[in-house]
C-alpha cells in the first residue's frame, strides 16, 4: 500500500524539535509521497533542506500563499517565477483567495491568483488552490482562466455538494483532509455522491488534524484517520482508497 500526502508542510517550525523522527512516522505507515505547498519565499531555503533529506519522498511545489500577498507581492512573484526557471517544482502552490484573514487585500489576492495560473499554464503545472470564506471570488477567477491545460487541486476542500462538482468541471481534484473526520465537517454527509477518481488525500500539517487529534499539531502519519474515515464513507477497504487516490495523485502531478 501506498499512501500519498498531496498537501503537508513538513518544513514548518512547527516540527523543528522533532521532523526526522515525525516523517519517520509517516514512511514506517507506507505513507511515502509528500507534496509540500510553498507559502511564501521566507520558507524556501527549508524546503530544499526537506527535500535534500528525503529526496525519494519529497516533491515540492512553489507559490506564494494568499495569506501573504502583502505590499511585498511583487518581489514575492518574482521570487516564484526565478525558481520556477532554476528547477523542477510539481505544481504552483498553494494560491488563491483568503477573506478570513483579510479581506482588505482581495484585490491583490486576485491579482496574484490570476498571475501564478498563467505560471501555472506556462510551466505546464497543476495547480492547488487555498480557497477561505472565497468560493465566489475563486470562481469567477476559474472561469475566466478554465482552459484543458488548467488543472490541479481545490485543496482542503470544505463546500458544498454543489460546489464540489463545481470545482470538478474546473479539471480540480478534491483534497480531502482533516475536516472530513470533524462531527460539523458537513462534506462526509455527501462525499459519497462524489466518484473516488475526484478524491486526492492530504494532511495539511501541522494544520487541520483529524479527530481525536483536532486542535493539537497536525502530521502527516495522521492521514490514516482520514483513510479510515474514507474507508468508511465509500464502503471499499482502505487499500482501495490509497491505491485509487494515490493514482489520481500521479495523474495531476505526474510523477
Ligand atoms: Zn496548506
Amino acid at each position: 500500500m501506498v499512501i500519498t500526502d498531496t498537501h503537508t508542510h513538513l518544513y514548518s517550525e512547527a516540527f523543528d524539535d522533532d521532523r526526522k523522527d515525525m516523517i519517520k512516522r509517516a514512511l514506517n505507515q507506507n505513507i511515502t509521497r509528500f507534496f509540500i505547498p510553498a507559502i511564501d519565499s521566507t520558507y524556501t531555503k527549508a524546503m530544499l533542506q526537506l527535500e535534500m533529506d528525503f529526496p525519494e519522498n519529497v516533491f515540492l511545489m512553489m507559490g506564494l500563499h494568499p495569506t501573504h500577498v502583502k505590499d511585498n507581492c511583487k518581489d514575492e512573484l518574482n521570487h516564484v517565477e526565478e525558481m520556477l526557471q532554476k528547477r523542477k517544482f510539481y505544481a504552483i502552490g498553494e494560491i488563491g483567495i483568503d477573506l478570513y484573514w483579510d479581506k482588505s487585500t482581495l484585490g491583490i489576492q486576485q491579482d496574484a491568483f490570476r498571475y501564478q495560473i498563467k505560471l501555472a499554464k506556462q510551466y505546464k503545472l497543476p495547480i492547488v488552490i487555498h480557497c477561505r470564506e472565497s468560493f465566489d471570488e475563486i470562481f469567477e477567477i476559474l472561469e475566466e482562466e478554465k482552459a484543458e491545460d488548467l488543472f490541479g487541486i481545490f485543496h482542503c476542500f470544505t463546500g458544498t455538494l454543489e460546489q464540489a462538482h463545481r470545482a470538478i468541471s474546473y479539471n480540480m481534484k478534491l483534497g480531502i483532509g482533516g475536516v472530513v473526520t470533524f462531527k460539523n465537517g458537513k462534506i462526509d454527509q455527501f462525499l459519497n455522491q462524489i466518484d473516488l477518481k475526484h478524491i486526492v488525500l492530504e494532511t495539511d500539517s501541522p494544520y487541520l488534524s483529524p479527530s481525536p487529534y483536532r486542535g493539537k499539531r497536525n502530521e502527516s502519519s495522521y492521514i490514516i484517520m482520514v483513510l479510515e474515515k474514507l474507508s468508511e464513507i465509500y464502503k471499499l477497504p482502505q487499500e482501495k482508497i490509497a491505491e485509487i487516490t494515490t493514482a489520481n495523485s500521479k495523474a495531476i502531478f505526474k510523477v
